[in-house]
Parts: structure tokens; sequence; C-alpha cells
């Protein structure tokens, strides 16, 4: 902190991780008139909205169908409940992502088994799906499926992976939390997949939020039918079909995301530019994330990479100029306590462990500020030329 002028103070305002206030303040308008429309016709569950997001939501990714739902967890869930996924079974994971990827697959009786990643990408290693299968077979699990997490807003290898599901007779669910309006070859994420409206991902509404992508004709509606308790979605309405859940998104919630969708293409163009301008400025100066040629990211994050013994000075010198940061994820999941008993493949995840004494999320938002952005980059050669 050598040189710390008055402009320099004077611009030192807090900066956010995410700004969601920015966007707000844009949409805000319109926003209120439709939450104003939903309390006016008072169809709470299931209003007029739910259908028209789930359209809207088709024709932007190409989705034969699209399930909305309570939350990208539940997505995870009611898209597995309708493949049937259960006890003595398993599901390859990366050991590098959120918990409820792994969550739901528990939750159904089944087990997880955690594959390393890819340490440019962040995402599953295709090459280490082999031992994942090995590893489920020798504890007498019958492998079922993989969920491919598309991790920072970055589609997973699918192309890939395909190959090695369709040899296998896998199932590929996307775990799209994170990737709504990404793209790999030309193709939109989560074909059969399971996104999330959390406020802080790249599509989010203000409460949670979620919905299941498939072209399969039968599995849509089995997924409508688990939704809602498993009610009977044709013939019979009072016919309890099935075991399903309480797993709608509320008619609110689908209002605002209507908002939301109308802007955000524009949104991911903004993204983008400020990806490009943080790559520009720090390659070389730290380890900046690393897209595949063919792949379109959204970056619901911007993860750069440091030595394990740099990070923690570095986020303490960005907090002093009121720079935030965030470490996704601190432990991969087979380190985390209520995972510790789950099998992980051969000879285990050395890319997800040193990613997570390595990662460092920067603030990124489509609303962040050239000049915001500047004071990060700045802080960030200076704290790397200290430490
Ligand atoms: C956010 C997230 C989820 C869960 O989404 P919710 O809507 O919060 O339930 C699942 N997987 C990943 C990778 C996520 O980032």
């Amino acid at each position: 902190m050598s040189t710390t002028t008055e402009s320099h103070r004077h611009a030192s305002r807090p900066i956010a991780l995410i700004d969601l206030a920015a966007q707000q303040a844009r949409i805000r308008e319109r926003v209120d008139r439709a939450i104003a429309r939903v309390l006016d016709h008072g169809q709470y569950i299931m209003g007029p909205e739910v259908a028209d997001l789930e359209r809207r939501l088709a024709a932007h990714t190409g989705a034969g169908h699209v399930v909305s739902c309570a939350s990208g967890t539940d997505a995870l869930l009611i898209a597995m409940m309708s493949l049937g996924l259960g006890r003595g079974d398993a599901v390859l994971c990366p050991a590098f992502t959120f918990t409820a990827t792994p969550e739901a697959i528990v939750l159904l009786g089944a087990t997880p088994v955690f594959v390393d990643v890819d340490l440019d990408t962040h995402n599953i290693a295709p090459e280490s799906i082999a031992a994942g299968l090995d590893t489920a077979r020798a504890k007498g699990l019958e492998p079922r499926g993989i969920i491919a997490v598309d991790l920072f807003g970055l589609a997973a290898d699918y192309t890939a992976l395909s190959h090695i599901a369709a040899s296998q007779g896998l199932w590929i669910i996307a775990d799209a939390a994170q990737s709504f309006g990404a793209a790999r070859d030309g193709r939109k994420t989560g074909t059969f997949g399971a996104t999330s409206f959390f406020p802080a991902k790249p599509l989010g509404c203000y409460g949670d939020g979620g919905a299941i992508f498939t072209d399969d004709d039968a599995l849509a509606e089995v997924m409508v039918s688990i939704r809602s308790h498993g009610k009977a979605t044709g013939g019979d309405k009072y016919d309890i079909a099935r075991i399903g859940v309480n797993g709608r998104l509320d008619t609110i919630q689908a209002a605002i995301l209507i908002e939301k969708l109308a802007i955000f293409d524009e949104e991911v163009a903004l993204r983008q530019a400020v990806a490009r301008r943080y790559s520009e400025e720090l390659d070389g100066v730290v380890t900046v994330p690393r897209i595949p040629d063919g792949c379109v990211s959204v970056w619901a994050q911007y993860t750069i990479r440091v030595p394990a013994t740099k990070r923690a000075p570095l986020a303490a010198a960005l907090a002093d100029e009121k720079i935030p940061t965030a470490i996704y994820y601190p432990r991969p999941l087979h380190h985390q306590t209520a995972y510790a008993a789950f099998p992980v493949a051969g000879n285990g995840a050395p890319n997800a462990e040193r990613l997570s004494a390595e990662v460092l999320s920067l603030p990124m938002h489509p609303y962040l500020e050239p000049e915001d952005q500047d004071r990060i980059v700045a802080a960030i050669r200076r704290a790397m030329g200290r430490i």
C-alpha cells in the first residue's frame, strides 16, 4: 500500500462479487409489473407464467421439453427419480463440485462414485470414467449413469463422455446449474440436464427455482408427474401413479424469470467481455481459465489458480482493497464429512485436491465496470509481485 493516492482512495469503494442490485435496477419496473400480475390473477401454484416460462426456455435452449421445478437440487432429484435410480446403483460424478450433485444420488439410496477432474477445465475427466466404473463394480454396484457438472459455466466434454456412456449403457445428466446458456460444439448444454435459478446463478430468480431439460417425451411426462406428488398426468387425475415430490416452481418466480430471460443473452455477452479482459490482463500473472475450442462459457464464475501458498495472502490483499473473492470449492467432496465413506475412482482425485487448494473466484457479473475491473487487475498484479 505504498502509493495510496487521494484518487486511489476515492476509487476504493467496495466491489460486489456478484452484483444483483445493478441488474435489478435495470428491470425493476418490469419485474414489479410481472409480480403484480400474479397477485392479480392469484394462481400462485402452476399459474400461466410457469408454462409460458417453460415454452420460452425450450425455445432458448432447443430442448424438446422443459420441466420447471423448485430448485436445481430438485431438478437433479426428479431427473434421477424418473430414471428409477435406487439402492445398488452407482452414479459417477466429479469430486470437485457443489454438494447438491452427489446429494441427490444419496437421497435416492444410490452410491456416488467420485471421479477426478481435468485441471484446466475443472470438469469431470473423461479418461477417469473407466476407473470409476471399475470401482463401482468392484463394490458390487451397478453403474447406471454419469452426472457431469458444467463447472463455472463451462460445458463438460459431452462428446467424449457420450462415447463412453453409449458403450457402457449409461445415461448422462448434465448438472447445468451453473451453465444455463452455455454451448459446446454448437449445442446448448443440458439436452438432458438440470439447471438452477438460485439468485446468484447466471439466470437467477428471486428465490429458489430450477428446471430439467429433455428431448425424451416419456421421461418428460414422468417428470411432470413426479414434480407434483406423482399425480397421473393423463386419464384419472386423482390417481397417484407413483411416488413424487412437491417440486413445483412458484408462479411468482416464473414471472420474474420471464423478465430476466429477456435480457439474458445480452448479459452473457457482457460476462464474456468481462472474462476476456480478465484473461488478457492476468495471463502470466496467475493461471487463467482455459476455454476449449468450440465452447461458449457463461462465466458463472471467473476462477483463477495460484500456488496454494499464495492463495490466502492474495485473497487477504484483495480484501484489504475491498475486493471480495470466493473459494469454490475449498474441499473436494470425498474430503467432506458426509461423503468420506463413499468410493473414489481408481487412484484418487489428485486434480480435485489440487484445485481445492489453488482456486480463487474473482468478482464476475455483467455489470462490472471497467474501472472496477482495472482496480481488481492492478490489485492482483501488485499482490502477486509481493507474495
Ligand atoms: C447451485 C448448484 C446446484 C443446486 O442448485 P439449487 O438451485 O441451489 O438447488 C447443483 N449443482 C451445482 C453444481 C450448483 O452450483
